[in-house]
């Protein structure tokens, strides 16, 4: 257990979530009314934040520059931030989950030094894109600043009133199901980013550096909609990792596992997303959730071959189709 003293965290704390230091965002713990508070960013509003008194939002955009990047996942399917880790590991970058503060997960990654906020922001939409999200708030939501703007502010993680609820923590790195126990000692051993790996992520997969901010109008709930954009999984898939099933647990990991290898997860980071899925499950008849061995077990097995098919004539997946599937209208003989 970190053994820091309020001082040490304050500074700690401070160097991963530096922005703006004449102004931060907060709400009113009670009410959830947001404002905007220009006024120093000092130790003690560090303090106040992590005592959960008063929630501080930090303006990451300084200039152009930021030193670190957060991804926000607004659904509460973990799925999604353990495919965009594992996006940035395979770029050889490390980023960390947090639960944010009421739904859904931030990515964080972290900078060795201020990198430009439009590098920063490209890498990251590039593993959006791959993952069939590409329209992912992320923060900061600019490139630049102009001379009149701030830009937006996220809300920074560990707020004290919500720490003890199990929000505004990381996750273990290794095991995104469970909460980190010593947060403090989570920090100190965080990986930070060199600018030059941007530089050369950005170079080996030839990403323009244009246009990183998004279009006003960009249909994300269309996208969504369509399996080839749903992280690319079909929308029974979807479905059963955020509901869980009451039959055929097996034959569901199975299916689950194929189709989450299909969306490019590595095997681990499968097995971790379907033991927490597990836990969503209601068997019928006084039959006992599906064990870690046996989702270890299917997850192995799916991998092991080229399976491709979703699953469709299984009746735990047909239960879950949706109509609108572009492969329902085969699977029905349309
Ligand atoms: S047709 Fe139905 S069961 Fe098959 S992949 Fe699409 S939603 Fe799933």
């Amino acid at each position: 257990m970190s053994n820091l003293s309020t001082t040490e965290k304050i500074r700690l704390y401070k160097s991963f979530f530096p922005g703006l230091d004449n102004v931060y965002g907060t709400y009113d713990p009670d009410t959830g009314n947001v404002r905007q508070a220009k006024e120093p960013v000092t130790d003690e509003v560090i303090l106040a934040h992590l005592k959960g008194i008063q929630p501080y939002g930090v303006y990451l955009l300084t200039g152009d520059k930021t030193k670190a990047l957060a991804v926000d996942f607004d659904e509460d399917e973990l799925a999604l931030p353990i495919a965009f880790v594992a996006g940035a590991k395979r770029f050889g970058m490390f980023s960390y989950i947090e639960r944010s503060k009421s739904k859904g997960f931030h990515v964080w990654l972290f900078f060795e030094e201020p990198v430009e906020a439009k590098k920063a922001r490209t890498v990251a939409r590039k593993i959006l894109a791959d993952m069939g999200k590409p329209n992912t708030e992320i923060f900061p939501k600019q490139d630049c600043l102009n001379n009149l703007s701030y830009g937006n502010f996220i809300n920074a993680p560990l707020f004290g009133k919500l720490v003890p609820k199990g929000r505004t923590v990381f996750v273990e790195p290794g095991e995104p199901v469970k909460v980190c126990e010593d947060q403090w000692e989570l920090l100190q051993r965080v990986q930070r980013i060199p600018a030059i790996r941007l530089d050369a992520i950005i170079q080996s997969c030839n990403l323009e550096l244009n246009n990183t901010e998004p279009t006003p109008k960009e249909p994300e709930q269309a996208v969504q909609d369509t399996p080839e954009h749903s992280f690319g999984l079909p929308p029974c898939i979807r479905r059963i990792l955020s509901e869980g099933v009451t039959f055929d647990q097996r034959i569901c990991t199975f299916r689950l596992a194929i189709n989450l290898k299909k969306a490019g997860l590595p095997l681990d980071l499968t097995i971790v997303t379907l033991t927490a899925w597990a836990r969503k499950n209601k068997p019928k008849d006084g039959k006992r959730i599906i064990t870690d061995q046996e989702i270890e077990s299917q997850a192995q097995f799916a991998y092991q071959r080229d399976y491709r098919g979703c699953g469709c004539e299984e009746a735990v997946i047909a239960s879950f189709c949706d109509n609108n599937c572009h492969l329902a209208s085969r699977k029905n003989g349309g």
